[in-house]
């Protein structure tokens, strides 16, 4: 039985890995010199593979595709990929805010572990090999030796989207199975940063600054109020982050309709309007109003964010900078490109395949992770979907093998 995966990321991995350990000997290929950089790539900021909170709120984390990816979520639930990674040596944790890190957060020592017991149990590995046309049965390959074709019983293709492409996944399959008939929904960014234009001295003083304990809410393309406490990084061209990935597909829609966007900033959730407004109010005798400012913990970037938008005689008004700090118009010009983007949005549509991850036009042929058409935030969603898909196809195969 000659089965190929194509794509060495975590999705034809685990696909690997259910074929392998079911005694296959299935061949992964891959553009790139070596597996799945793209999850070195994200151990390098600490490796978040799942969450920890309550399932039906994890699997809500798929927006749209959630009724797709329900069935892949029940056969590998956060805590089966914390079983994986044990399996593997690994054990996780859980932290502060629910996310599951192995316990070291990096990703090399899991993936040697993983690659091991994958050529073990008979995977086999063709690295350099990049897939660029599929004719009839045909599956071509460019290689460092020139052209190589072959032909397959099975493949499962793990092609991943379009961000950070230096890693080997460019989406340039999108333009091969566009050519067989299929229905591709534009490659976009998810998990990215916003473009704003602050002025040139808070950039250069403030890029790489997070900014702590404060709210976002804007209204989202349906009239929904989103809201949600947490922190974001104030970066040389705008912001980024968690609570900025958050909320970033709905910024991207609301910016596709109707660009610029203005989302506010509560820079004192803990504080309440009058209240500030009572503190700001005060004397401040002889102290300068950066001294008396600081004294009521309003410094640093907040302090600064006050002065990028209100003028210089509005700073000693207590009703207006109250007001400011509690409804910060923060303005995003416009979502930054797919390069840069932690993952991507758009892909293979789900109408193309069936319920066993298989395109229903060209039987015995698989699609799985980040090529399909969903997003999720960051927070583990991302690794724990497409190693859940990559083995939903794998399992689907082997039912199929073996009726
Ligand atoms: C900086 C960063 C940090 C991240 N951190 C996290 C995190 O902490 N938690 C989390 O859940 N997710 C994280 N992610 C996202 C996560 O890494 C991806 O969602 C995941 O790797 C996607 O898996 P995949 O197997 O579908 O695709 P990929 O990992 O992109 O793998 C696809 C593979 O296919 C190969 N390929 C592509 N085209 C071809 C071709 N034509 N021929 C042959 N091979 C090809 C590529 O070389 C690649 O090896 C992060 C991403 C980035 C960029």
């Amino acid at each position: 039985m000659n089965i190929a995966i194509i794509g060495a990321g975590p999705a034809g991995l685990m696909a690997a890995q259910v074929l392998s350990e079911a005694g296959y000997a299935p061949t992964v290929f891959d553009a790139k010199p070596s597996v799945a950089r793209k999850f070195l790539q994200a151990g390098r900021g600490g490796l978040n593979l799942t969450h920890s909170e309550e399932f039906s709120l994890f699997a809500s984390r798929y927006f749209e595709a959630q009724p797709f990816l329900q069935t892949t979520l029940e056969n590998f639930t956060p805590n089966e990929i914390r079983l994986w990674a044990r399996n593997l040596g690994f054990e996780t944790f859980v932290g502060s805010s629910g996310k599951v890190y192995p316990i070291d957060k990096k990703s090399a020592p899991l993936l040697r572990a993983w690659v091991r017991q994958l050529k073990m149990n008979n995977t086999q590995f063709k690295m350099k090999h990049r897939f660029v046309a599929w004719s009839k049965d045909i599956w071509q390959f460019e290689t460092p030796d020139g052209l190589k074709d072959y032909s397959f019983d099975a493949v499962i293709l793990a092609l991943g989207g379009a961000s950070w492409p230096q890693l080997g996944s460019t989406g340039a399959w999108t333009t091969i199975l566009k050519d067989k008939g299929l229905n591709i929904s534009t490659l976009k960014p998810a998990n990215m940063g916003f473009n704003v234009n602050y002025s040139k001295v808070f950039k250069e003083k403030f890029s790489g600054t997070p900014l702590k304990n404060i709210e976002l809410s804007f209204t989202d393309i349906n009239g929904n109020i989103q809201s949600k406490l947490g922190e974001l990084l104030v970066s040389e061209y705008g912001v980024e982050g968690s609570l900025i990935y958050t909320y970033s597909k709905f910024m991207r829609e609301l910016i596709e309709q109707n660009s610029p966007l203005t989302v506010y900033l509560d820079l004192f959730p803990h504080r309440s309007e009058s209240k500030l407004k009572q503190q700001l109010s005060t004397s401040r005798g002889k102290q300068s109003l950066s001294a008396f400012w600081k004294r009521l913990g309003l410094s640093g970037v907040k302090a600064s964010l006050l002065r990028e938008v209100l003028e210089k005689e509005s700073l000693s008004k207590p009703e207006l900078v109250a007001k400011t700090l509690k409804k910060f118009p923060l303005t995003l010009e416009s979502y930054r490109p797919i390069e840069e983007a932690i993952s991507t949005a758009g892909g293979l549509k789900f109408e193309n395949l069936d319920e066993k991850l298989m395109l229903k036009n060209f039987p015995n042929v698989f699609c799985v992770g980040e090529m399909l058409d969903w997003e999720a935030p960051t927070g583990g969603y991302l690794l724990t979907g497409v190693m859940g898909q990559g083995k939903q196809a794998s399992e689907s195969l082997l039912k199929l093998l073996q009726s």
